[in-house]
C-alpha cells in the first residue's frame, strides 16, 4: 500500500491511487501537502507569521511565540526520498547505540521507518528512559513530546526534534498565562478552603499533549498528568481529593471521559479563556464539576457522524473505534473509543477478515491496513488530512540531526529547564501511581473497554 505522503503526491499530480477501500473517495485536504514542509518553513520565516502548515491544524490561530525551525541546507532539500534514505541509515549505523530514534504513530511512513520504537507519547518518553546508553534520543514527534521525554530521560540525554515547527496546535490553545488567570477567576469564585472531607474546591488535570509549563502548574496546584489511556483513572483521582477539576487543554477528551463517568453536561461548563469568567455566569460555574478549557484537536475535530453512518452502509458490521478526542457526537455514534494503543490492540486482538472504520490519524489507520492485511481497515474522514505539525518532520530533517550528531553537533535540542521539570514530574509521577477504581464505564455504544 502507497504512503500517506505518496498518495498526497499522486492526488496532487491528478493520478490518486486508492488508499482506503473502493468507493471512498480520494482527495486531500491541502495541495500544499505535496511539497516539503521546508517551503512552509521559509514561507513562514520570511513573512514572520507562525502556522501549522498544510494539513487539519492549518486553520488554526497559531500564537506569535511558537517555535521557528530555521533554514534546513540545500543539500537536504535537493535529495531525493531514496538518497535521503541511505544517509539515514548509514548516519544511525555509524552512531550506533548512541542514538535511538523514535516515531510517533501519527509519524509519516518515510520517517517511522527508522525509528527504534514506534508508540504514542507517553510510550516512548518511556523507550527513551530505558535507552540509558544513548547520548541523543531524536524525537520523530512534535514538541510537547520532546519536553516530556527530556524530562523523563537521563541528565547525559539530549533530546532532538528534528523540525522545531512541529509542535501541537492543540497543545498551544492552553498557554501558562491564560491557565493562570483561569486560576485566579476560580479561586476567586471558590475560595481556596478544602470542604469537611478534606477536598480542595478546584483540581488541575492536564492531558499529556500540553506543554511542560502546564504540566509543572498542575505538579505545583496538586494536579495532575492524564493520557487518552487513563483519563477515567485520573480523573477519579482528582475527585477524591478535590471537589471540581479544571481540564485542559482538550475538551473533547474532558467531555467524554466526565460523561462515561456519569458527570452531566450541565456540570461542565467550557471556559473560554479570552472571556471573563471563561464565558459563563457565577450560577453556572457555581454548579460546575469540570472545567472544559476550549481546546480541540483539528485532525479528530474532521470526525462525524455522518461518516460513521456511511461506513456502516458501505460496511455492514464494520465495527467503528474512535479515539477520545473526537467530539462527544463521534464518540457516543461509534461501536467504541480508545487511545492509540487501544485501537491497535483492538486490531491486532481481532478475528481474521474483520473489517473496521478508525477514526484517528490517517498515517497510523493507514499503517495498520498494511500490518494487519487480513483485515479490512480504513480511516472514516474519506479525505486525507494528516496532522500539520507531524508532517513537519521529513526525511530531509531526520538526516540533518543525524548527520549534525555524526559531526558532533546537537541540532534543534529541546531542554526544560530544571525548575519546570521538577513540577512537571510531580503531577506526572502522580499519574503513574493513579490506580483506576472498579466501577469505570467505557466509552461507545458496544460497552467494550477504554482503558488500554
Ligand atoms: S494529532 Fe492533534 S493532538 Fe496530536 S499532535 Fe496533531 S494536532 Fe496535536
Amino acid at each position: 500500500m502507497s504512503s500517506v505522503n505518496n498518495t498526497i503526491s499522486l492526488i496532487a499530480r491528478g493520478e490518486g491511487i486508492p488508499l482506503g477501500k473502493p468507493g471512498r473517495s480520494q482527495e486531500s485536504c491541502d495541495d500544499e501537502l505535496a511539497k516539503g514542509p521546508w517551503e512552509f518553513d521559509l514561507a513562514e520565516a520570511l513573512a514572520g507569521v507562525p502556522g501549522y502548515g498544510p494539513g487539519a491544524s492549518n486553520a488554526d490561530l497559531a500564537p506569535a511565540d511558537i517555535p521557528r525551525q530555521g533554514v534546513l541546507p540545500q543539500e537536504y532539500k535537493d535529495a531525493p526520498d531514496e538518497e535521503l534514505f541511505a544517509r539515514i541509515l548509514a548516519a544511525k549505523e555509524e552512531l550506533g547505540d548512541r542514538v535511538v530514534v523514535l516515531g510517533h504513530f501519527y509519524q509519516r511512513d518515510e520517517v517511522v521507518r527508522f525509528a527504534d520504537f514506534v508508540g504514542d507519547s507517553f510510550q516512548l518518553a518511556n523507550a527513551a528512559k530505558a535507552k540509558a546508553k544513548a547520548e541523543a534520543i531524536v524525537f520523530c514527534g512534535v514538541h510537547f513530546m520532546a519536553e516530556t521525554a527530556d524530562m523523563l530521560s537521563g541528565a547525559h540525554q539530549k533530546v532532538i526534534l528534528p523540525n522545531l515547527a512541529a509542535g501541537c496546535s492543540m497543545a498551544d490553545m492552553a498557554d501558562l498565562p491564560s491557565v493562570e488567570a483561569c486560576w485566579a477567576e476560580l479561586e476567586g469564585l471558590y475560595g481556596s478552603s478544602p470542604d469537611a472531607q478534606g477536598r480542595v474546591p478546584v483540581i488541575p488535570v492536564t492531558y499529556m499533549n500540553s506543554s511542560a509549563a502546564l504540566k509543572a502548574f498542575c505538579g505545583k496546584h496538586g494536579g495532575i498528568v492524564c493520557t487518552s489511556s487513563n483519563a477515567a483513572t485520573v480523573l477519579e483521582w482528582a475527585f477524591e481529593r478535590g471537589q471540581r477539576v479544571l481540564f485542559f487543554p482538550d475538551q473533547h477528551l474532558g467531555r467524554n471521559t466526565a460523561k462515561a463517568m456519569g458527570i452531566s453536561l450541565e456540570n461542565m461548563p467550557l471556559w473560554n479563556p479570552r472571556m471573563p469568567l471563561g464565558g459563563n455566569s457565577p450560577e453556572t460555574m457555581g454548579d460546575a464539576k469540570v472545567v472544559l478549557w476550549q481546546g480541540f484537536c483539528s485532525v479528530h475535530k474532521r470526525f462525524t457522524p455522518a461518516q460513521i453512518e456511511q461506513a456502516r452502509q458501505d460496511f455492514p458490521g464494520v465495527r467503528v473505534i474512535v479515539h477520545p478526542e473526537c467530539p462527544m457526537e463521534v464518540v457516543d455514534a461509534a461501536d467504541e473509543a480508545g487511545s492509540t494503543d487501544y485501537i491497535l490492540k483492538a486490531v491486532q486482538g481481532a478475528p481474521d477478515g474483520s473489517t473496521f472504520a478508525i477514526g484517528t490519524e490517517i498515517n497510523m489507520v493507514n499503517r495498520l491496513a498494511a500490518q494487519y492485511p487480513q483485515h479490512t481497515i480504513f480511516c472514516l474522514d474519506p479525505v486525507i488530512c494528516p496532522c500539520s505539525t507531524m508532517y513537519r518532520i521529513h526525511p530531509g530533517y531526520l538526516a540533518w540531526v543525524l548527520e549534525g550528531l555524526l559531526r558532533g553537533e546537537v541540532l534543534n535540542q529541546i531542554t526544560v529547564p530544571e525548575e519546570i521539570a521538577i513540577d512537571a514530574r510531580v503531577a506526572l509521577e502522580r499519574m503513574l501511581a493513579a490506580k483506576p477504581g472498579v466501577n469505570q464505564v467505557p466509552f461507545g455504544q458496544s460497552g467494550k473497554a477504554r482503558e488500554a
